[in-house]
C-alpha cells in the first residue's frame, strides 16, 4: 500500500498539517524526514548530547516566527514589526532567569559553540591565556582545539584527570592556574560523568584573579530539574545548550550576573551574531516552561537513575566504566575487555541499532565509547530496560549483532518517542 501524506500524518500527528504540502511539493526531502523519524524511533538513541524535544517545541520551531528578522533585543530592535517576537523573547529570558536563578539570561546564541564564543568575546582579548580541560580528557572544541577559533585566538592550557580515578585533578588545576595566571578558567566538558566542584574552581579563579566560565552545555538540563548542582552562583558566565538533557530546540544560552549583562548581550549581538532566530527563541521559551514543571524534575532524576543503572550493568558486562560510574546522564567506558576499541564498538553497536559516540579516553585516542540516557528516558525507559541494553551491548560486541538488532527494534517499538 502506498504511503500517502495523510496516512503518515495519522501515524505521526507530530508532523503537523504542513507536512502534507511538503510531501507533495518536495517528496525527496519529505522522504528524508520520514526516514529519519523511522531511524530515531526504531533504534536506541544513546548519544549523550541528544534528546527528543516535545511536539510543542517542534511546533514553535516549525512556525512562521522563522520569517521574522529581529536584530537587537526586545524593545531595542533594528527592524520594525518586532512587537510580538519581543513578547516571546522576554518570556524566554524571564523563564530562563527564573529557572536557573540567574540575574540575566541571553537566549539568542544559535548554538552552544556560539554561546562560548560570545562568553570569550565578552571577557577576553585575543592572545589571552585560558585554562580549560584538555581535549584528550573531554574538553570541547571551543576549549582550545587548534581546528577551532578558540585554539587560534587564545592561548589554552589544558588540565586533565587523575590516571587512576578518572576524576578532575584539582591539585593540577590549582598549580596550572598559579603558573600560567589565566584570564579565564573554563569548567565543563563533553565527556565528564561526574559533577565538577564548582566551589573549588571559584576559589582557584579568585586566587589568581581569573574569570570563571562554566560551559554547562551537558548538565544544564539536569540543573533545571534539580538533579545536578548549579554552576550559576559560582561562575561569572554560564554557557549552555538548550537541546541536550534540557530537551529544547537546538541552540545556545548564556547566564550571568547583572554587572556583566550588557557586555554579554553586546558580545552576542552585534559582536558575534546578526538577527536572532525567533522561531528558536520561542521554542526555547516553550522548553523552559516545560522544564519548570514538576514532571521535568522527575524526568531528570530518572535520567540519572537510568545512567547509574546502565553504568552498573555495563561494568557487570566487563566494560571499563570511567570513574566507576556516573552522577549524570553521561557514561564513558572502554570496551577493550570485550575485544573492541571505540570506533569498532560504535560500528558494531550501530549495526544493531544502538547509536553511541566514540570518545577519547584519558591517554588514548578515540578508544572509548560515550553514551547518555536523556533520549531513552524521554521515551519512558527505566532501570530494567537499561539492564537489558547493557546485555545487548555485550552481545553485539561478541558478534550476535543480527539477533540483537531484532530485539532492539522490539524494545524501541515499545517506547515510541512521539506516541500517536
Ligand atoms: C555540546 C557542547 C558545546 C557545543 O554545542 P553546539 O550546539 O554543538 O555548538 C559546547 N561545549 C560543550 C561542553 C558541549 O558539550
Amino acid at each position: 500500500m502506498p504511503v500517502t501524506a495523510s496516512s503518515v500524518q495519522q501515524e505521526h500527528p507530530v508532523l503537523g498539517a504542513g507536512f502534507e504540502a511538503l510531501s507533495r511539493q518536495d517528496p525527496e526531502i519529505a522522504d528524508v524526514i520520514l526516514g529519519e523519524m523511522g531511524r530515531e524511533a526504531t533504534g536506541l538513541q544513546l548519544i549523550a548530547a541528544e534528546n527528543f524535544c516535545s511536539p510543542a517545541v517542534l511546533a514553535a520551531l516549525g512556525s512562521p516566527l522563522a520569517n521574522k528578522y529581529a536584530e537587537g533585543y526586545p524593545g531595542a530592535r533594528h527592524h520594525g514589526g518586532c512587537e510580538l517576537v519581543d513578547v516571546a523573547e522576554r518570556i524566554a529570558i524571564d523563564r530562563a532567569a527564573t529557572l536557573f536563578g540567574a540575574e540575566h539570561a541571553n537566549v539568542q546564541p544559535h548554538s552552544g559553540s556560539a554561546a562560548v564564543l560570545a562568553a570569550y568575546a565578552a571577557l577576553l582579548r585575543p592572545g589571552d591565556t585560558v585554562l580549560a580541560m584538555g581535549l584528550p580528557y573531554g574538553g570541547h572544541l571551543t576549549h582550545g582545539s587548534p581546528a577551532n577559533f578558540s585554539g587560534r585566538w587564545f592561548n589554552f592550557i589544558g588540565y586533565g584527570v587523575d590516571h587512576e580515578s578518572g576524576l578532575i585533578d584539582y591539585e593540577q588545576v590549582r598549580l596550572l592556574a598559579r603558573t600560567h595566571r589565566p584570564r579565564a578558567i573554563v569548567v565543563g566538558s563533553i565527556a565528564y560523568p561526574r559533577h565538577p566542584d564548582y566551589a573549588y574552581f571559584r576559589e582557584i579563579a579568585d586566587e589568581v584573579g581569573a574569570y570563571l566560565i562554566a560551559d554547562a552545555a551537558h548538565p544544564i538540563g539536569l540543573v533545571a530539574g534539580g538533579a545536578a548542582p548549579t554552576p550559576v552562583p559560582y561562575a561569572d558566565v554560564v554557557c549552555a545548550t538548550t537541546h541536550k538533557v534540557l530537551r529544547g530546540p537546538r541552540g545556545g544560552m548564556l547566564l550571568c550576573g547583572a554587572e556583566l549583562a550588557e557586555r554579554i548581550d553586546r558580545a552576542v549581538f552585534p559582536f558575534t551574531q546578526g538577527g536572532a532566530q525567533m522561531h528558536s527563541v520561542a521554542a526555547k521559551a516553550v522548553a523552559f516552561g516545560e522544564a519548570a514543571a514538576p514532571a521535568f524534575s522527575t524526568y531528570t532524576h530518572q535520567v540519572v537513575a537510568n545512567a547509574r543503572a546502565l553504568a552498573d550493568a555495563l561494568a557487570a558486562e566487563d566494560f571499563a566504566v570511567t570513574t566507576g560510574g556516573t552522577d549524570t546522564h553521561l557514561i564513558t567506558a572502554d570496551p577493550a575487555p570485550l575485544g573492541a576499541e571505540g570506533r569498532t564498538a560504535r560500528g558494531l553497536l550501530a549495526a544493531a541499532g544502538m547509536v553511541v559516540d566514540c570518545c577519547a579516553l584519558p591517554y588514548g585516542d578515540e578508544r572509548g565509547i560515550r553514551l547518555g540516557t536523556a533520549a531513552v528516558t524521554t521515551q519512558g525507559m527505566r532501570e530494567p530496560e537499561m539492564a537489558r541494553i547493557a546485555e545487548l551491548f555485550a552481545l553485539a560486541l561478541r558478534g550476535e549483532g543480527r539477533k540483537v538488532a531484532a530485539e532492539v527494534r522490539d524494545l524501541a517499538g515499545n517506547f515510541p518517542p512521539y506516541p500517536a
